[in-house]
């Protein structure tokens, strides 16, 4: 039986939703007793994981059990915002039965109801909250006993066993567009087009703005970065999609180069700490104190010391940057940089693995309400927007789908220019041995070109 649920999730191609794309058939190969459903959704202005708690909370808690099943897992927990009045009363309503044919008996999930803080979804801070049990220093809820999968993850995990695999992609389109909406869209659709069916770009008519003023943020404006082009393709970690004008302070901040970063770092940080005192994983007792990195590298110490290396702890919320420092820095820019040298010398991690933590004991008063952020992001007029599931289903005529989707190697295509295919087929596999996901066809079509990169086809 758990060979056969583990399978299906391989078959199907599910990768985790929630932006990593780790390979979800691996994870949940593991051996834990609590599986974390994440719901938490903690970047501003990102709707698809409430509204498919709301509309599809019966597939969520089947794809929970289904984890449960292969992992072993007793307890089963679902942690999502209190706020989310509608997913709170459909999940409420589904997760008392018992499963069928196991020894489940019902009452072995809950819900986990969280306050809106940011970033409430990141996993280090969700098993903590949810357990009391705290990760390693860059190390995996695994190894305190516990699985976390996105929302998205478990509905797809849901639909694997039924033999459907991932060809749609639900993710909000929200900001400055007419329809802000949460659309359920095949993979490789390109961007443009989301964007256009949510009612295209808003441009106020007093204002002399024109389409080029604006940016497309794809992912949250906290995680997120901006579109190369409106062609780029929906993929399977797509969580949505933000219309801004572009002296917004997020398009700003992600349009913003290293040097540019470095030069006001040099000139301004004065080493108040506040970037160190808000971080959310120096806040769970990680050897991360970013105002630090800002004093090594602004004077010229790029040695690799502790101080240095402590990069590949930094998740990347952004939080120091976007929020912390009153002066606008990024200490998260170094970050990025360091890591990116680190992996190109093959440094190896061998000091940044402390399990003995003890979190601040100023941390519950230093979590960053989420009204707050939205407001310091210049995001205050999108943020009412519930941007309500939009159920029609959207016909592209020609598709992109890239081959790697996921963590792990790019998938071999299956099929040649000329093929007809029903959405649905499988177009790429796993390569022999490899870490990666299957791809399936998202329309029915005849393939129009095949690379290492990518399939296309036409409706
Ligand atoms: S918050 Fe800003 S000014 Fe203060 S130490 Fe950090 S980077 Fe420097
Ligand atoms: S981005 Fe900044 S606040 Fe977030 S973990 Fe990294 S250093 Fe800490």
């Amino acid at each position: 039986m758990i060979e056969q649920i583990v399978q299906k999730v391989k078959d199907a191609g599910v990768v985790g939703a929630g932006g990593a794309g780790f390979p979800t058939h691996v994870k949940i190969a593991a051996q834990v007793d609590t599986v974390i459903a994440n719901g938490a959704e903690c970047d501003p202005l990102l709707r698809c994981d409430q509204q498919l708690m709301t509309a599809r909370a019966p597939e969520i808690v089947e794809g929970l059990r289904l984890v449960m099943q292969a992992s072993g897992a007793e307890r089963g927990v679902i942690a999502l915002k209190r706020e989310y009045t509608g997913a709170v009363a459909a999940l409420q309503s589904n997760i008392q039965y018992p499963i069928p044919n196991t020894q489940h008996q019902g009452g072995n999930i809950s819900l986990h109801l969280m306050e809106s803080h940011y970033p409430a979804g990141d996993e280090f801070v969700l098993v903590y909250e949810v357990t009391g049990r705290l990760v390693p220093e860059t190390g995996l809820p695994l190894q305190v006993g516990c699985i976390v999968q996105n929302v998205g993850t478990l509905f797809n995990i849901a639909r694997a066993q039924q033999g459907i695999p991932v060809t749609h992609r639900l993710l909000t389109v929200t900001g400055a567009v007419n329809e802000p909406r949460t659309m359920n869209l095949p993979l490789g659709t390109p961007i443009g087009e989301a964007v256009a069916w949510a009612g295209g770009i808003k441009i106020p008519r007093w204002s002399e703005r024109t389409e080029e003023d604006y940016a497309v943020v794809v992912g949250g404006p906290m995680m997120g970065r901006l579109a190369q082009d409106l062609s780029e393709p929906v993929i399977k970690t797509t969580t949505g999609l933000i219309v801004l004008p572009r002296n917004n302070p997020v398009v700003r901040s992600l349009s913003r180069p290293l040097g540019s970063w470095v030069k006001r770092g040099r000139s301004t940080c004065d080493q108040c700490r506040d970037c160190t005192d808000l971080c959310p994983r120096y806040l769970l007792g990680h050897d991360l104190e970013p105002h630090k990195v800002m004093r090594s590298i602004n004077y010229g110490l790029t040695e690799p010391t502790a101080i240095i290396t402590a990069a590949v702890l930094c998740c990347e919320c952004r939080l120091c940057e976007a929020y912390a420092c009153p002066l606008g820095l990024s200490p998260m820019a170094y970050y990025q940089e360091i890591k990116r040298q680190l992996a190109a010398q093959g440094w190896e991690n061998v000091v940044h693995k402390r399990s003995d933590l003890t979190p601040h004991p100023m941390r519950e008063y230093r979590r960053v309400p989420m009204e707050r952020l939205v407001a310091r992001l210049g995001l205050s007029e999108y943020q009412e927007c519930t941007c309500p599931l939009d159920e029609r289903e959207y016909r592209p005529r020609r598709v992109t789908i890239p081959l790697k989707q996921h963590l792990g190697a790019p998938s071999q295509p299956v099929v040649k220019v000329g093929d007809r295919v029903q959405c649905g087929d499988l177009i790429a596999r796993i390569p022999e041995g490899k870490l990666g996901a299957n791809v399936h066809a998202s329309i029915s079509g005849r393939v129009e070109v095949v690379t290492g990169e990518h399939v296309v086809i036409a409706a």
